[in-house]
């Protein structure tokens, strides 16, 4: 077993899947949005610097694990099975799992009602694994949030499950979607880690903690969610 050591100056690979406004996405050819400002924040705090590396939301953990970026940063839930293979950060945005459907399903009360239904969720996303254990679900993975829209908006799913705020991104220029109002589970984003960077996991919730505050954590909020 190897541990890391990071020092002030630095270079850190951070691991990001740039598909997932507005925690990061593609602006011009440059991987913008809050997550990307929170580590700039974090990099001000600690003297860290930063390298932001795009790829798959699938492929994320095994790259942390295998040294090809030493932190993800991916409006990534921290849940108890991640847990497992990696250590999280202190939480920083709490989220649910939302429902979008084509006009509004009046029979859609919680999330067990999408039995015998078509629905597609993101391969490895924290929905995959909420719809995965609905009873008599139809599930229908996708690669990008983006490719199980337009399958919905074709008629070709009933529903698509994805984390709220990059949902409400994807349907608030589209009357034809609706997210639908139902209670679900609260979970947290958090950075995560290969388990034995100790020292750089307490510089990062260290400078979370300051960045909390300070009033700089609030910017950053007020800049994304208005
Ligand atoms: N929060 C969800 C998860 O952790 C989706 C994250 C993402 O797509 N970037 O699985």
């Amino acid at each position: 077993i190897s541990v890391s050591v990071f020092a002030k100056g630095d270079v850190i690979y951070v691991g990001t899947n740039a598909e997932f406004a507005p925690f990061e996405y593609l602006e011009k050819n440059n991987i913008v949005g809050f997550d990307i400002d929170l580590l700039n924040a974090i990099s001000k705090e600690t003297g860290l610097e930063f390298k932001i590396q795009d790829m798959a939301f699938d492929g994320l953990l095994p790259a942390l694990q295998t040294k090809k970026v030493d932190m993800v940063i991916a409006g990534m839930t921290a849940t108890p099975e991640r847990e497992k293979a990696v250590a999280f950060s202190k939480p920083y945005f709490k989220a649910k799992q939302v429902v979008i459907t084509k006009g509004e399903d009046k029979s859609l009360k919680s999330f067990k009602d999408l039995s015998g239904k078509k629905v597609g969720v993101m391969l490895g996303f924290t929905g995959d694994t909420v719809v995965s254990e609905i009873k008599g679900v139809k599930v229908e993975r996708f690669n990008a949030a983006y490719a199980a829209i337009l399958a919905l908006s074709q008629n070709k799913i009933d529903a698509v499950v994805l984390d709220s705020e990059p949902a409400k991104n994807y349907t608030a220029n589209n009357k034809q979607f609706v997210i639908a109002n139902i209670p679900a589970e609260e979970e947290d984003y958090a950075i995560a880690f290969r388990k034995n960077d100790k020292e750089l996991i307490n510089k990062v919730n260290a400078a979370l903690d300051k960045i909390k505050a300070n009033g700089e954590y609030d910017k950053i909020l007020k800049k994304y969610f208005k």
